[in-house]
């Protein structure tokens, strides 16, 4: 993902790139193609680039086990500066580039975006009831026949003393 910036004028461009994600280096969970629309506003000292990422993947539910295709989306944004790098950039956001500078990659910054932007909790949907703990049904597909009133052994004190008031 090369962006050519020798002859870019100054103001704003636009483009796009459609790529497999082997171009990023990134495999399991995505699969197909990473798509990123660029947007870079230059000026003579520098460059803003805003990045939007689409990617698909396949992610695990997991409450239900079950695999499911979901969209992963991410925006990032980096500066790019024709200037001498200091010694110590600890910049997260910030890029140096040399003055003759005539393509930046950003293959490098899309991978990292893209990772950060796998889901921690993964779900087939809001709702999903997963499985039954007991028989192992999918409980998205109807009730089982498991008895569901088994007492949480937490509630068993209180579950005695409504015995006893009632009786
Ligand atoms: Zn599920
Ligand atoms: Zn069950």
């Amino acid at each position: 993902m090369i962006i050519k910036i020798a002859n870019l004028s100054d103001g704003i461009h636009t483009l796009s790139f459609d790529e497999n994600i082997s171009e990023i280096g990134v495999s399991d969970p995505f699969y197909g193609n990473c798509k990123v629309k660029v947007k870079l506003s230059k000026s003579h000292s520098q460059i803003v680039l805003n990045a939007e990422l689409n990617l698909e993947a396949n992610y695990q539910c997991d409450r239900c086990g079950k695999d499911y295709k979901t969209k992963v989306q991410n925006n990032y944004q980096m500066v790019y500066l024709f200037w001498d790098e200091p010694e110590n950039n600890e910049s997260f956001n910030l890029i140096y580039l040399p003055i003759d500078a005539d393509k930046i990659n950003i293959a490098n910054d899309v991978r990292d975006y893209a990772l950060l932007a796998i889901s921690m909790k993964k779900l087939c949907k809001e709702d999903c009831k997963g499985l039954c703990p007991r028989c192992g049904k999918d409980l998205n597909e109807g009730k089982c026949n498991c008895i569901e009133k088994e007492t949480d052994p937490r509630w068993e004190p209180l579950e005695k003393l409504k015995n006893k008031l009632n009786n």
